[in-house]
């Protein structure tokens, strides 16, 4: 395994800044991972990818498995070479899009049989197979099998699909082979404080090189997602990597990095981008908004991305509105590269010892929706999950 090591160059309160090494490529963290679902950020070229300043993109198991399959991206030399990217990849390991499918999926302890999504096949992923499988893919971290529990749902499912998941760790710890991967485990335990210290001293006591935490930004409180990371981060080791997974909105970047976060990855950005929706300091704008129509100005007069560089907003809501092409990929190299300069400033902010007060100025900016109604709706949800847990 000495082909990955993570250095943690330098902490700022929890905020980290550090490198891992793996055999594509040197990653400095904190890190945002595009997502590169069927091995192509959609819309985009690698070579984009790359130019953007991404480090690092990720994949999925489930949907290469598939389609094209695993077998196939083997023979054409992995996935590395299929898809013409050089740099680091990461596949998840299809748990949590076997688990998404919900009444087409059913658990056992020894694995998962589900339907596929494209024509109803019947499959079966176990912890083995999911490492076959993320072996043949031959991404440079692979992601444990893990059982994702549906939230919200009670204390004792959630300790058992925990207590599950773990078991499921030590079958893939035991069914890797290939040396030239670093396998990350995964916490869970939902929104239960005391199963997520249980899970993360569990995952810290493994022979593993990083460390995933799952089952968070799946509907519940952004309080509640930073509280679990607060029980979780001070357990896990400080000499590896913590993967806040399938988390991507602005503010829960910078928050998770604040608690002690070194990686994300989600669809957000480039799904937003396709929907029209872009990132700005201020928050979002939707650009096929009819005040845009005669805008010279570019989407975010701070950005350094080529689309920004070069057009206008009245001529990004001139292609979204005749749905050309061009406009989908304009927009989603602006998203991509928001998140991405995010994390570099944020890395910036931690080697300076001024993270906090980079993180407070950005938020004080960046509003989705004004602050009052954000809290009154924060304060709703709270309420309405107390209820729901009072019943169960
Ligand atoms: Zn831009």
């Amino acid at each position: 395994m000495n082909n990955f090591t993570y250095t943690l160059e330098h902490s700022d309160g929890e905020a980290r800044a550090g490198q891992l090494s793996t055999p594509h490529g040197t990653i400095q963290t904190p890190v945002f991972m595009p997502v590169g679902t069927q091995a192509t950020v959609k819309t985009l070229d690698p070579l984009e990818v790359e130019a953007i300043g991404s480090q690092i993109i990720l994949s999925n198991t489930y949907h290469l498995y598939l389609r094209p399959s695993a077998d196939l991206v083997a023979e054409m030399g992995g996935l590395h070479r299929f898809m013409q990217w050089s740099k680091p990849i990461l596949t998840d390991s299809g748990g949590f899009q076997v688990f998404s499918l919900g009444p087409h999926s059913k658990i056992d302890e020894d694995g998962v049989t589900f339907k596929s999504h494209i024509d109803g096949s019947k499959h079966r992923f176990t912890p083995e197979s999911a490492i076959g499988i993320q072996e043949k893919l031959g991404a440079d971290i692979i992601m444990a099998f893990d059982e994702c529990a549906p939230q919200p749902t009670t204390h004792a499912y959630t300790k058992a699909a925990m207590e599950r998941t773990h078991r499921w760790l030590l079958r893939c710890i035991a069914a890797k082979t290939r040396e030239d991967q670093a396998l990350f485990g995964i916490v869970q335990g939902g929104v239960e404080a005391d199963l997520r210290r249980e899970s993360a001293r569990f995952i810290a006591q493994q022979d593993i090189p990083g460390v995933g935490i799952g089952g968070l930004s799946v509907g519940e409180p952004k309080e509640q997602m930073y509280g679990m990371l607060e029980e979780t981060t001070p357990l896990l080791p400080r000499n590896k990597p913590r993967y806040l997974m399938g988390v991507g909105s602005p503010e829960d970047l910078l928050e998770g990095v604040a608690r002690g976060v070194d990686m994300f990855d989600c669809v957000l950005p480039t799904r937003l981008g396709r929907n029209g929706a872009l990132f700005i300091p201020e928050g979002r704008l939707n650009i096929g908004n009819a005040k845009y129509a005669r805008e010279d100005a570019p989407i975010d007069a701070t950005c350094d991305c080529s689309t920004c560089q070069r057009f206008s907003r009245a001529y990004l809501r001139h292609l979204f509105r005749t749905e050309e092409v061009l406009g989908l990929r304009l927009a989603t190299l602006h998203n991509l590269r928001f998140l991405i300069r995010l994390m570099e400033q944020a890395r910036e902010a931690i080697l300076q010892d001024r993270y906090q007060s980079f993180m407070d100025d950005w938020l004080s900016r960046f509003q989705t929706i004004p602050h009052a109604v954000r809290e009154a709706s924060r304060a709703a949800r709270l309420n309405s999950l107390r209820t729901q847990g009072e019943k169960a």
